[in-house]
């Protein structure tokens, strides 16, 4: 029996949706990859808690896809199931004021430039460092977005999540060992995050982002697909201090490099665009070849943020 036979066997009684052979690197923001077994969108997260545990009992491999913007699928697509939370029930937001201490709880699905416009309508402060970073709150507390303004952690007062036995947990940001693009997530997925919030004049937020934004869209290619920066900076051994990747594979002079369709933007060296027609293995081969020239140049191994999704097992 297939994989999305099993499942829509296995999710029959479910509230939920089973889309078989889904084209799911299409939802990637480098809209390149092959297919999901099966794509799941549970309608609730008791449909969710049901399904995952289900997963697990049976052993199938899952996934969670969020907004697709710092993921690269295989050509060959990928194995299982990869659960989606783009139902409504997921992106709801919950603001509790209470002045300083004020909070929002918001849903794992929820899109982050969706989230940032009504925290700026709502004359709410402490997300600003997130302007102009594409992914949803889930991929952001998975992935620990940030950059030059700050981090997701930094707002983080708990997460909800499903973990894979089904049941529902809460974790307090000490709990998670959030670092540098990290979080010491438990295997599981996140459902909801708290963040505090500063209750501001929704015309200075708005200004906020604005500028925010637009010093990132002067720094990175964001006319083209790209995934975001393929590596994390690298601490130097010397210094101790992280450095910029981007810099090193400038200085290794590898800027506009190309293998087939996707190439090292010149207009940020840590981004890999690609063109119309390119496949995820020329991606792959491109963050081979780059990882080893820079170490010639330079020394340092980078390691990439990018997660590399295939079938049998991720990178
Ligand atoms: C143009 C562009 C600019 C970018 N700029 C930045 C930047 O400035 N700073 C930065 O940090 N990143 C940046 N990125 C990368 C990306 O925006 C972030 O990594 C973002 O957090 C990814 O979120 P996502 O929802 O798209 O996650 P996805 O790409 O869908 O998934 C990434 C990982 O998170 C996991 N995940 C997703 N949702 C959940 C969940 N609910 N529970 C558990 N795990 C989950 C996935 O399984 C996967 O392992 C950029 C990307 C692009 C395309």
């Amino acid at each position: 029996m297939t994989v999305a036979a099993r499942a829509s066997t296995l999710f029959a009684d479910v509230d939920a949706e089973c889309i078989p052979d889904a084209p799911i690197g299409q939802q990637t923001w480098f809209k390149i990859g092959g297919r999901a077994d099966v794509l799941v969108i549970p309608r609730t997260i008791d449909a969710l808690a049901t399904i995952v545990s289900r997963l697990s009992r049976d052993g199938l491999p899952m996934r969670v896809l969020g907004a697709g913007a710092n993921l690269l699928v295989d050509d060959d697509g990928i194995d299982g199931v990869v659960l989606s939370l783009s139902a409504k029930a997921f992106s709801a937001m919950d603001v509790e004021r209470g002045g300083a201490n004020s909070l929002i709880r918001v849903g794992a699905g929820k899109d982050l430039f969706t989230l940032l416009n009504e925290l700026a309508r709502s004359g709410l402060a402490g997300l600003n460092q997130l302007a102009g970073i594409p992914g949803s709150v889930g991929g952001a507390i998975r992935m620990n977005a940030g950059g030059h303004f700050g981090d997701t952690a930094q707002a983080v007062q708990s997460v909800e999540m499903i973990l894979p036995s089904g049941a529902k947990a809460t974790f307090l940001k000490d709990a998670l060992h959030f670092n540098y693009r990290h979080s010491g997530l438990p295997a599981g997925i996140v459902t909801s995050a708290t963040f505090h919030v500063d209750p501001t004049d929704p015309t200075l937020v708005r200004q906020k982002h604005a500028e925010i934004f637009s010093w990132k869209k002067s720094r990175q290619p964001f006319r083209e697909n790209s995934a975001g920066c393929m590596y994390k900076n690298p601490i130097d051994r010397a210094t101790l201090e992280r450095v910029s990747a981007g810099k090193l594979i400038d200085s290794a002079g590898l800027k506009g490099l190309a293998v087939g369709g996707a190439s090292v933007s010149a207009h940020h060296a840590n981004f890999f665009v690609v063109q119309a027609g390119a496949l995820a293995s020329d991606v792959a081969q491109l963050s081979e070849v780059v990882s080893d020239r820079v170490f010639d140049h330079c020394g340092i191994r980078l390691e990439r943020e990018v997660v590399f999704w295939k079938r049998g097992g991720d990178e």
